[in-house]
């Protein structure tokens, strides 16, 4: 197999290696992401999306750069951001969820107003699907709109909502039809965050910090032009923003960026005047996740390659998130391990701490764990690979439940 790049590619690949020379140090520090970018961060993204290294096949009258979908444009970018270890810009549920979601199902209204400033980073979302007693069941949401004088009128809780406590606008799953079935009596709403009514309250997690929150709408006013694909779609645009929410999680090239990282972490680290990477416990574990994040990337440029050609990839993609998730986990476990002491003192850890190289590793490893619950728990990706990807028997709903 020749894996030379032909001539376009080669010239790409010059044309990125010239703008990282010249601009990249004004890159921020990669990775982080779960706080609200910062000037520096993004100043970074405008770039990216000026040069065509983000938001790159949006089209132009969306803030977009206009390029046609090429699978090995976007493998040369992603390889040459990781191979400088260079930020390779925002990955965010506004960015990789809504603006896909809006780009294939939004009105031209909606597109024009939200697409330009969600890629560029002036516009944050959060996702308001899950509620105190639906998370898994999410087509039982119960959370209401009513329409009334041009408005829907939201009344109702959702919880776990991941950055609502900084974000500018909620993309929101709620119940418009209650006396449709509970697939059909959804609805998908955007809604400001500054709503009068709207009640965001932070929840700690086991990192001591604040990542999601309950969100509390009493009489909430929203647009009735607010709505994506219409009433009772809402189970419809909800699934397909999931389907890039999974995608986004299981990202390969996230992966390779943090493998990268591992291994200098295992060339840097030592016990007792070794380095660790000359250890054999270390380095048969670090070739093993080699083998893996190598056969993950394979995996999803197969997944960019039938997307670039209309193909659906059925059980392949509904792989991602599940193996994704692991894979990550993997990845921290060994980071966190070879930390030794330090990869333990996590009550410690303040509202900058990913700052630091030490506890990126030790905030990545806790928040592996809630990647395998959030966006699908595992169980119910197991269930959705067995059932809709093997045709394994469905399984028994409990009674009373649809
Ligand atoms: C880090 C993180 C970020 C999140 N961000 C958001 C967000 O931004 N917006 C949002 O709306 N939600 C968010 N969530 C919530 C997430 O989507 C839910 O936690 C998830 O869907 C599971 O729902 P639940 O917590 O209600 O658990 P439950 O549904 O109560 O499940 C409890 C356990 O039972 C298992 N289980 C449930 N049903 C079945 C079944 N049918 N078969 C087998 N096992 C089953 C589950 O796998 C799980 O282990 C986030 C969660 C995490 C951890």
């Amino acid at each position: 197999m020749d894996l030379t790049l032909s001539e376009p590619y080669r010239i790409l690949q010059a044309e990125i290696r010239d703008f990282i020379r010249q601009h990249g140090d004004k890159s921020p520090k990669v990775g982080g992401g779960r706080k609200r970018p910062d000037q520096k961060t993004l100043d970074w993204q405008k770039r990216l999306v000026e040069n065509g290294y983000a938001g790159r096949t949006i089209p132009k009258e969306y803030g977009g750069f206009g390029a046609t979908p090429d699978v090995m444009a976007a493998a040369v970018i992603a390889g040459e951001f990781a191979r400088a270890n260079v930020y390779a810009g925002l990955t965010n549920q506004g960015i990789s969820m809504l603006v896909p979601t809006l780009l294939e199902l939004g009105t031209d209204e909606q597109k024009r107003q939200y697409v330009g400033p969600t890629i560029r980073g002036d516009i944050i979302w959060c996702q308001g699907y899950s509620e105190p007693n639906n998370g898994s069941d999410l087509a039982n949401a119960q959370t209401k709109a009513e329409l009334k004088d041009g408005h829907w009128i939201v009344n109702g809780q959702k919880i776990w909502t991941s950055s609502a406590h900084y974000a500018d606008m909620m993309f929101l799953l709620c119940r418009t039809e209650p006396d449709k079935s509970k697939h059909d009596g959804l609805s998908y709403l955007l809604l400001s965050m500054k709503s009068p009514g709207l009640d965001p309250r932070p929840l700690k997690t086991m990192t001591g910090r604040n990542e999601f929150n309950e969100v509390f709408f009493t009489d909430v006013k929203v647009p009735e032009s607010q709505i994506v694909l219409g009433r009772g779609k809402g189970w419809y645009v909800a699934n397909v923003t999931l389907k890039h929410e999974r995608l986004m999680i299981g990202d390969a090239g996230k992966m390779t960026a943090r493998f990268e990282q591992l291994i200098s972490l295992l060339q840097t680290s030592e016990i007792d005047g070794t380095k660790l990477i000359a250890m054999p416990e270390y380095r048969d574990r670090l070739l093993r996740l080699q083998g893996e994040v190598m056969a993950w990337k394979a995996h999803n440029l197969r997944l960019l390659t039938e997307a670039a050609q209309g193909v659906d990839s059925g059980v392949k993609r509904m792989i991602i998130k599940y193996g994704g998730t692991m894979l990550g986990f993997r990845l921290s476990s060994l980071a966190v391990d070879a930390l030794g002491a330090a990869g333990l003192p996590y009550e410690s850890l303040g509202e900058d701490a990913e700052d630091d190289d030490a506890t990126t590793w030790n905030i990545d490893y806790m928040y592996d764990v809630g990647l395998m619950i959030g966006g699908g728990s595992t169980n119910i990706q197991k269930n959705i690979i067995g059932e809709r990807g093997l045709d394994l028997p469905r399984e028994p709903k409990a009674a009373g439940r649809a």
